[in-house]
């Protein structure tokens, strides 16, 4: 049984979530030990908890520790199991994190399934929802599967409530493929949502992503969304170049000016814009992954995050595979596998 100890790098939920996609795509049974060792309260908060039984209900696992707080789990995976699930956080935590646990397998199951995931959908340290469904999902769609993902409504912090759909049609196995430019920037676009807040706040944040980026009118929209039981506010900024969409994200917090918002998200767009590598920070890690699984792909990124970094080490442990970083260039990083 392989062992994985969580406190590896940034030593967080990732390590975890992805030792449980790895697990049910390779059949390999894991222990992990020192769960979330490295953040302010360790072990297993509901998000991961419910990952853990997400993950072993579609494979009928054999678990031991799956309890909230727990800082040591046994996974054993059985076969993979295609069908309709849903799965409730009971709290805001991220949805979009346990669809990451539970995606790879089920890209490459016997059949079609469709997955409803409650809880938040627009968290602070997460993917949002707008990043999987523009970013993320368009090109693991590109190896193979046709996955498809619908958000029904919005869920913020700390009220949750959110809820999101994906249809996925499996392949038979992954293609990867090689992603090293970006091509001619062929779409900009900012959106600022609101959900039971002032509008005002939307509108100040796309008046600054309008003045530091020089977005003209036709490429800001806001919103004001009622759908949601709690107050919330995220800034999305798209770009769309040949080769991909990346979406860089402010969310809004209680005493957070709103220019701050639309400031966090400004500044990764431009650092993004800055270099000329397609893959930005959060892509990154998350793409290797599926990629890995792939095989002989290669991607040129932005910056080497920890998070990347640790999901190297964690996919050779399952994967008949050898990935190598060349951080020699000056516009980013080159992640070859083979
Ligand atoms: P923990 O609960 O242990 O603090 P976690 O379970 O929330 O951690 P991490 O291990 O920190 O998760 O992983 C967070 C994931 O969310 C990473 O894959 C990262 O790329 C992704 N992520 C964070 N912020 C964004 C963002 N703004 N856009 C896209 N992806 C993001």
């Amino acid at each position: 049984m392989l062992v994985i100890d969580g406190q590896q790098g940034e030593g967080g939920g990732q390590i975890l979530r992805s030792s449980l996609a790895l697990s049910m795509v390779t059949g390999t049974p894991f222990r992990i030990e020192n769960i979330r060792a490295g953040r302010r309260k360790p072990g297993l908060m509901r998000q991961h908890l419910t990952a853990v039984r997400a993950a072993k209900k579609i494979c009928d696992a054999y678990v031991i520790g799956d309890e909230i707080r727990s800082t040591e789990l046994t996974f054993r995976p059985g076969t993979v199991k295609a069908g309709e699930y849903h799965f409730s956080i009971g709290t805001a935590g991220s949805t979009t994190l346990v669809l990451q646990a539970v995606l790879p397998a089920l890209i490459l199951a016997n059949g079609k399934s469709t997955v409803t995931i409650e809880g938040g959908t627009h968290n602070p340290f997460a993917p949002p929802f707008d990043f999987l469904q523009k970013t993320f999902i368009p090109l693991l769609n590109r190896m193979g599967p046709t996955v498809e993902m619908t958000l029904d409504r919005h869920g913020f912090f700390p009220a949750g409530g959110g809820s999101f759909r994906v249809e996925i049609v499996p392949a038979e196995k992954l293609t990867g493929f090689d992603l090293m430019n970006r091509g001619n920037i062929v779409r900009k676009q900012a959106t600022a949502i609101v959900a039971n807040l002032p509008i005002d706040i939307a509108k100040r944040e796309l008046e600054v992503i309008q003045k530091k980026l020089s977005f003209s009118t036709d490429c800001i929209c806001y919103k004001q969304i009622n759908d949601t039981p709690g107050p919330g506010n995220i800034v999305t900024i798209e770009i769309e170049s040949e080769s991909l969409c990346e979406v860089f994200t402010g969310f809004g917090e209680i005493g957070r000016a709103a220019e701050a918002v639309a400031n966090r998200a400004i500044q990764m767009c431009q650092r993004y814009l800055k270099y000329g590598a397609p893959v930005g920070e959060y892509l990154a890690d998350q793409i290797l992954l599926p990629l890995a699984i792939a095989g002989r792909s290669q991607f040129h990124a932005t910056f080497m995050s920890q998070h990347t970094q640790t999901h190297i080490d964690l996919v050779q442990k399952f994967l008949d595979c050898r990935i190598s970083v060349d951080d020699r260039q000056r516009d980013g990083v080159t992640i070859t596998i083979l």
